[in-house]
């Protein structure tokens, strides 16, 4: 069965050689009973390992069943084991933290036994070493006696042909060692069994076979009896270990001990939290960076607009802007948007309170206010601001309800005929408006006040006055233009010092040109001087809300008044340019793509943005920070968690002295990390969904929910998956970088 030919085994220790035993030809058949003694140190346990294939030799020759194995390889020397070999220990190597049946279930699982026979065969052995009553007892509770007896109930679970047994009774008591030695005897009738002693007496009645060692050498070889004759010749063939039991004791090995499962729980925790926490930090910077771009053009850059307008410049007709609005995902349709992005004042009566900011549709805004209520009636408006706004905080109180009117900046004047009402105020994080500090929240009716106010700014108005051209200026009084219903149509009412401009000083009934142009049209329209106005009639000639003759030189001298139908007519001609706002934003660049393909042009607003650098920087630094922290953390937690199984290299080692392939060992170790960085992912995913409701509120989950979508949770699942196959696979390699009988010298 087992031949040795000049077989030595050298032991290399620092530069040293030392002989394990050298020179020794022995020759083992089936039925044999073999007792090896000899004094310590002369060689016998190294002998058992090399015929064990658990430790190498150097020199000469071992044949198997005639076969030549000093070409065999790690593999082959596995499969030996596996198909050969059921070793039994002076200090028994059970899993400890298993339960007898448990521990023989794993040498059964590891050669592919089916579940059924399982439970028939642990039975039927456990009867045999009389230890039926303790199968459900956890090994680390048992008495040296019991765990020998458990250890040859393993050895004998697989049909393997050769027990080689080190000392077997060297932890027993003389009782308990009896029964050991008697049982090696009764299943020695159809294997071989190779047993070592100090004690010979205890088993010279029972051994065939007595070699005795000394210095490394055998020097006695005496047989005893006739072997026992083998009955049947078995077939020992075995499987691939099962998936499924994989699984189980993959399982079994995250939770049966307990401290270093929790231990493993908290690394892997804090490994998912850092991941969560550095991705989710960058995502916020990422996406605070894509808003805060700066553009002179744009004041509203709210992310979900789209501008558009036509190929050849022509105004929208009703048609055209009812499709628009019609088209899928669209919330909000803005027609002469132009307004959103002017800058708008409103102050209150004693101009205490003066706000200056961009006005948008309150159908844009989407959450409820934070103080007061939103606004319902046309002239309502909410404001938004900073949180840490001192008017919208310190002074709220004075905020909500207050009257407000519209004021030119440019010349200060307060429209006074209409009023407006605060009725809520928004806050917001930080204000991402191009330099203005608010935000209004408007009614359709009210921007269209505003587009009206406003709307020379859009143009540029040239006025010829009797030959003279006058460029009209916002910031200054003379040849503005401004609309009031006291004027008839088509004519004009101009202030008396213009009649130095007129023959005879009069103007009454001549006429004069303006032209105004812009980006769209450029249109001319005459008007017939019907009246002159001067500070004492102008009230009584106009009636203009709030006029004090006091302002006269500096507010109203110089004005131009026309019919507001005539103002439309020169200003408001149509409409030239539209925003859109999209409700889903990830569908943005389908619905451009759309509108692109019924011929409109458009320009999307975050384009406009001329963003600092800050989120091309931020998204190459979280690249790299990301990948710095994945390595960093994979090397703390490679090193943490690899002393949370140091304890579990005794393990490893006793499934290898079991037979089990390296490949397995790999497969139950990464099976284990799996279970446990699953356990850890699913319960940060559970945390994250309870943080959303209002029992926890924890404020970097909260960040992680903000902005986390379905495939960021993805990809730090794969990064944490990766990252716990890496480590197996690195603590595996570093575990079976020695042989077995090293690996578990170190521990033991
Ligand atoms: P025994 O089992 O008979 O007591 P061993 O087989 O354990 O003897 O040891 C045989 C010889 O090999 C001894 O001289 C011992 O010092 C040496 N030896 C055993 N294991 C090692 C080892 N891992 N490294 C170096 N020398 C060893
Ligand atoms: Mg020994």
């Amino acid at each position: 069965m087992i031949k040795l030919q000049n077989v030595s085994k050298f032991y290399y220790n620092k530069g040293v050689i030392a002989a394990g035993f050298s020179k020794v030809s022995l020759d083992f058949e089936l039925g044999e009973f073999v007792a090896i003694t000899g004094e310590s140190g002369s060689g016998k346990s190294t002998l058992l390992n090399v015929i064990s294939g658990l430790d190498s030799y150097e020199e000469g020759e071992m044949y198997v069943n005639g076969y030549e194995t000093s070409h065999y390889l790690e593999k082959d020397w596995e499969d030996y084991r596996r198909k050969y070999i059921g070793n039994i220990y002076q200090n028994f190597n059970l899993i400890n933290s298993y339960t007898v049946y448990q521990n023989i279930d794993l040498v059964l699982s590891l050669n592919g036994v089916s579940k059924n026979q399982r439970n028939k065969k642990i039975l039927l052995l456990l009867k045999q070493v009389d230890m039926l009553k303790y199968k459900n007892t956890k090994v680390s509770k048992l008495s040296g006696g019991q765990k020998q007896r458990v250890a040859i109930a393993r050895a004998l679970a697989k049909d393997i042909p050769i027990i080689i047994a080190d000392e077997p009774t060297g932890n027993l008591d003389k009782n308990s060692a009896l029964k050991v030695v008697k049982l090696l005897k009764d299943i020695s009738k159809d294997k071989l069994v190779i047993i070592v002693t100090h004690n010979y007496e205890q088993v010279s009645e029972y051994v065939t076979r007595k070699i005795t060692m000394h210095d490394g050498k055998v020097i006695g070889d005496h047989k005893i009896k006739e072997n026992s004759t083998i009955i049947e010749d078995n077939k020992y063939s075995y499987k691939n270990m099962k998936f499924i039991d994989k699984c189980i004791i993959g399982l079994r090995n995250t939770f049966n001990v307990l401290p270093k499962f929790i231990l493993l729980l908290l690394v892997y925790s804090f490994i998912v939290c850092a991941l969560m926490g550095e991705y989710s930090f960058f995502k916020k910077g990422e996406y605070e960076a894509s808003k805060s771009g700066i553009n002179t053009y744009f004041l509203d850059t709210n992310d979900h607009r789209v501008v558009i307008n036509k190929n050849d410049k022509s105004p929208f007709s009703e048609e055209e802007i009812n499709n628009l609005k019609n088209m899928d995902n669209i919330d909000y349709v803005l027609e002469n948007d132009a307004i959103t992005d002017q800058e708008i004042s409103f102050v209150d009566n004693s101009e205490e309170l003066w706000f200056s900011g961009a006005v948008s549709s309150r159908e844009l805004l989407k959450e409820d206010v934070d103080v007061g209520r939103s606004a319902t009636l046309d002239n309502e408006i909410v404001i938004e601001g900073d949180k840490d706004d001192y008017y919208l905080t310190d002074l709220k109180d004075d905020v909500i309800n207050s009257k407000v009117y519209l004021l030119d900046s440019s010349t200060e004047e307060i429209y006074k005929d209409k009023e407006y009402t605060i009725t809520g105020i928004k806050y917001v994080e930080s204000m991402n408006l191009n330099y203005t500090e608010y935000r209004f929240y408007v009614s359709d009716v009210v921007l269209k006040d505003l587009l009206f106010k406003t709307h020379q700014s859009f143009s540029k108005i040239t006025i010829d006055f009797m030959g003279y051209n006058h460029v009209s200026d916002p910031g200054i009084t003379t040849f503005q233009l401004k609309a009031n219903n006291k004027v008839t149509p088509g004519k004009a009412i101009i202030s008396e010092d213009f009649n130095m401009y007129c023959d005879r000083l009069n103007c009454i009934n001549k006429s004069f040109n303006v032209n105004t142009s812009n980006m769209y049209y450029s249109m001319d329209k005459s008007f017939i001087i019907e009246k002159i106005y001067n500070e004492k009639n102008m009230n009584y000639l106009l009636e203009l809300p709030g006029y004090s003759k006091d302002n006269y030189d500096e507010f109203y001298n110089g004005i131009i008044y026309i019919n507001p139908l005539d103002y439309n007519q020169l200003f408001n001609k149509g409409t030239y340019q539209i925003s859109i706002y999209v409700k889903d934003i990830e569908l943005l660049d389908d619905v451009i793509s759309n509108l692109n393909n019924m011929g409109y042009h458009t320009l999307k607003i975050s384009d406009t943005l001329v963003s600092s650098g800050i989120a091309e920087f931020l998204s190459i630094l979280k690249f790299i920070v990301t990948c710095v922290l994945v390595f960093v953390l994979f090397f703390i937690s490679y090193f943490i968690i690899r002393i949370i199984l140091k304890s579990r290299n005794v393990y490893y080692a006793i499934l290898r002295m079991l037979g089990a392939s390296k490949s397995i060992c790999r497969e139950l170790l990464i099976l284990e990390l799996f279970i446990v960085s699953n356990i850890s992912y699913f319960i940060f995913i559970a945390i994250a969904e309870i943080n959303k409701t209002k029992y926890l509120n924890i404020g970097f989950i909260n960040t992680v929910n903000t902005y986390f979508k379905v495939n960021d949770y993805i990809i730090l699942y794969i990064v944490l998956m990766l990252m716990s196959l890496l480590i197996s696979m690195r603590f595996s390699r570093k575990l079976f970088e020695t042989s077995v009988m090293n690996a578990y010298r170190e521990e033991v």
